[in-house]
């Protein structure tokens, strides 16, 4: 089956709400049919620059209007992103996403520094990603000239609930930077956040937003709420696990080609609901003691947990291998003139390549 563009937020709720091991065997089936089960992205987040946001998200320690215990930083020099990286690749990370607490992005000297962090990761053949705010279509481009694999910018929750949270910036804005990153060969990341007092169907309603994308996007980071002190969100309740998987395995029913990741709130997960998340569809996480602010496991804690769950981190820039059954379709729907399944996202993934290759002949 060719990918659905038109979930609504009825069918995506129905999927939700199906009993438990119904909807766990269903998204189980799905991830085998386009992923290898027993590998595992390892990305490394690291804050390039820390606090005084003037946004007001109401789950981040890094706005400068909450008062938090929060120590900011000015923006990293090259070197440091250098020496981090490598620490990051030694301990198994392929790919490393960079964070700035801006609103947008300023053309300038800072921007020029992070270009030049950008070019310096990809040299060291992992994939680079950032997360810096809002973007214009000339900046998407000057990223991906300079190799960037990813851009991570997230819709955080429904277009209705998402005003309950943030005020600063529009559902619109969101989107129109995710479009600036299509019209470049980087890939999009997006997802959000649950956990933050919404309902069902707002979390349906996020995954409508992201589902109806098309191309959906390459990676949609799913994230629980890590309660901070001083931000408006500090006295939420924590997410059960149960929600979690649910919303993994929905979005991998709903975006079967997309890389799902387990993201913020895994230091309150225990072992099994993290491993009932890979079954149910996750296929990434993110290492190091540190997500940008909030607490997260030691990397050694997750290397032994892959041990013991048999999983592999997935190298840097591995192509998705592409199951036989649907090789097999591909070339009955080719014969047939129709286009086939698997085309989209492996040609979005060579012409990355195609242009990480470029930069590094520049460089
Ligand atoms: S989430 Fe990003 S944009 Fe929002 S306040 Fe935090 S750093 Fe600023």
């Amino acid at each position: 089956m060719a990918l659905k563009h038109d979930w609504t937020k009825e069918e995506i709720l129905e999927i939700y709400n199906k009993p438990f091991m119904e909807l766990l065997y269903e998204a189980a089936t799905i991830h085998r049919e386009h992923h290898d089960p027993n590998t595992v992205q390892v990305s490394t987040l690291l804050s390039i620059k820390t606090g005084g946001c003037p946004e007001d998200c109401g789950y981040c320690p890094q706005a400068a209007r909450y008062h938090t215990d929060l120590e900011g930083n000015d923006l990293m020099s090259v070197n440091q992103v250098k020496a981090q990286a490598l620490r990051a690749k030694a301990s198994g990370s392929s790919r490393v996403c960079m964070g700035a607490a801006w609103r947008n992005v300023k053309d300038g000297e800072e921007f020029d520094n992070v270009l030049e962090m950008v070019r310096t990761i990809n040299k060291l053949d992992m994939e680079v990603c950032c997360t810096l705010g809002m973007l214009t279509e000339n900046q998407a481009e000057r990223l991906a000239e300079a190799g960037l694999y990813a851009y991570n910018h997230n819709l955080d929750s429904s277009e209705e609930y998402y005003k309950e949270v943030i005020s600063t910036r529009g559902y619109q804005d969101r989107l129109d930077t995710i479009g600036n990153v299509r019209k470049t060969n980087v890939t999009v990341c997006s997802g959000g956040i649950i956990g933050m007092g919404e309902s069902e169907a707002d979390r349906a309603g996020m995954l409508v937003a992201l589902s109806t994308l098309n191309p959906q996007p390459e990676s949609v980071p799913i994230n629980a709420l890590v309660p901070v002190e001083g931000t408006p969100l500090a006295e939420q309740q924590q997410v059960p696990i149960w929600d979690m998987i649910k919303m993994v395995a929905t979005t991998r029913i709903v975006m079967p080609e997309t890389q799902v990741r387990l993201s913020a709130g895994r230091t309150q997960m225990s072992r099994e609901g993290q491993a009932m998340c890979f079954f149910a569809g996750a296929n990434s996480i993110f290492a190091g003691d540190k997500l940008l602010t909030t607490p997260n496991p030691d990397v050694s804690e997750d290397m032994e947990m892959f041990k013991m769950l048999g999983l592999n981190p997935q190298k840097a820039f591995e192509k998705k291998s592409q199951p036989e059954s649907v090789a097999a379709e591909n070339s009955q729907f080719q014969s047939q003139g129709e286009k086939p399944k698997w085309s989209r996202p492996a040609h979005k993934i060579d012409r990355n390549l195609e242009a990480q290759q470029k930069a590094k002949t520049k460089a």
